[in-house]
């Protein structure tokens, strides 16, 4: 009996690179790179390479779907000035209101592109990283479509799971999340 398919939104290569092989073992996977989120087209460029070279890898086709940045920023709009960015970094930082709207924007475009590809699921690296929100990921998942896979990427070590794969493979690893809001909280820690 054939395995069925899913498309695995990524995020970025190194959230994908151990949860890529994981998911294999029990489905069809297609890779869906749609992350309008990110700042420049230099930047979406250098994430864009690191998922191809993680598709070529694993032998998965790999979908990308158009950057269009201009109308991410229309999504979070009301959240990127000054006191609206503060209020949503000051305790939580990466997890405020913008970051769900964000999480629910590329989450819909997969919903998408699953039904255009007559797909039986879909899932997202955006709960691999703590430095999301990965129980708002899976309750927005779960809102939008029951081909949703509930599964929460963190768990079981997934996060050094994942930074280890992306070391070996030599992925390119990005120093913050992706928006120019997150560029500005200026977190060096954040290394992917
Ligand atoms: S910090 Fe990351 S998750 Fe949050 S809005 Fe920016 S790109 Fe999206």
């Amino acid at each position: 009996m054939s395995k069925p398919t899913l498309l695995l939104h990524l995020c970025c290569g190194p959230c994908g690179a151990h949860i890529s092989e994981e998911l294999k073992a029990d489905y069809q996977v297609s890779l869906f790179f749609a992350n309008s989120n990110i700042d420049t087209a230099e930047e979406f460029a250098k994430r864009l390479a690191a998922a191809q070279t993680l598709a070529e890898y694993h032998g998965l086709p790999l979908v990308v779907d158009d950057y269009n940045h201009a109308e991410w920023l229309a999504l979070v709009k009301g959240w990127e000035d000054e006191s609206s960015f503060a209020k949503a970094m000051a305790d939580e930082p990466e997890k405020g209101e913008r970051c769900r709207l964000c999480y629910r924007y590329r989450l819909l475009k997969t919903v998408d592109k699953c039904a255009e590809l007559g797909g039986d699921y879909f899932a997202t690296s955006l709960s691999v990283s703590p430095y999301k929100d990965g129980e708002a990921v899976v309750l927005i998942g779960r809102s939008l479509s029951p081909k949703f896979l509930e599964r929460n990427f963190s768990q079981n070590n997934g996060w050094q799971k994942s930074i280890a794969a992306a070391k070996s493979l030599k992925l390119y690893r990005q120093n913050y999340c992706g928006c120019e809001f997150s560029k500005r909280q200026g977190k060096e820690a954040f290394v992917n």
